[in-house]
């Protein structure tokens, strides 16, 4: 299983049920997975973040980088 580090407070942990994904908005040109650690983060991460700024990505783009993603426990993901 993956390790993730909390995008928010930087703690480590597993089993992530709450992430930030660019593909969901055109801030970022790569995919970028942002993992919280639980609710706290993932709702302060709405309020520190100016991502619901940018228009959605509609339709969503091609190619292997942009596959749909709904799990990131078992795979390899650029974060930043
Ligand atoms: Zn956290």
């Amino acid at each position: 299983m993956t390790n993730h580090t909390c995008y928010v407070c930087k703690k480590t942990f597993t089993n992530a049920i709450y992430w930030y994904d660019s593909l969901h908005d055109t801030k970022h040109d790569k995919r970028i997975i942002r993992p919280f650690c639980g609710p706290p983060c993932a709702n302060k991460y709405r309020e520190i973040s100016d991502e619901n700024n940018y228009p959605s990505r509609k339709p969503f783009p091609n190619g292997p980088e942009w596959q749909i993603i709904q799990d990131i426990n078992y795979i390899d993901y650029d974060s930043d």
